[in-house]
């Protein structure tokens, strides 16, 4: 990260702050702070927003044989996962975009137009110590998340995909 911002933005924070001068003299900055999401399309190269149904296509989880306990409790967690998503992309108080989940498992933040190759892998881990505080596990460089079965419920879902992503050391909340 701190390489990136080195080439990347360093250069251009001269530019960039005597752009924000110029805008803030015509009043227009405030504006754009408030309206960030419809202004990012002017400033941000392909700030496409990434549709919740094409996202979940993504994703080819690994159940154990249908039927089979395991099976059971890795669809029901697969599940929540979903419902996860699906609350990033609707509602208003979710902590994470859609595009942030897809960073945290792919190291993107949009889709490719011809989808991940290979699809995102969601595995399932169980027999997980009787007291342990795992979390939700993303290999970017794999196209893969793990999910603990022992997780009870789509808040504590919500809440353990949430902070996984905070954590995630590459993760940058501009
Ligand atoms: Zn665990």
């Amino acid at each position: 990260r701190m390489l990136y911002y080195k080439e990347t933005l360093e250069p251009r924070i001269e530019a960039i702050r005597q752009l924000q001068a110029g805008l803030n003299m015509r009043g227009l900055l405030p504006l754009i702070k408030k309206h960030s999401e419809e202004f990012s399309k002017f400033f941000v190269f392909n700030a496409i927003s990434i549709d919740y149904f094409q996202f979940v296509d993504e994703f080819k989880p690994i159940f154990q044989p249908e039927g089979s306990n395991k099976f059971i409790r890795e669809e029901t967690i697969y599940k929540y996962f979903c419902d996860y998503v699906e609350s990033c992309n609707s509602s208003d108080n979710a902590t994470h975009s859609l595009s942030d989940v897809c960073q945290f498992i792919t190291g993107s933040m949009n889709i490719p137009p011809m989808g991940f190759q290979p699809k995102i892998v969601v595995k399932f881990v169980h027999d997980c110590d009787h007291d342990c505080q795992c979390y939700p596990e993303a290999s970017t460089c794999a196209y893969v998340i793990k999910l603990p079965v022992h997780i009870n419920s789509l808040q504590e879902m919500i809440t353990k995909m949430d902070e996984a992503i905070i954590n995630a050391p590459f993760f940058f909340k501009g």
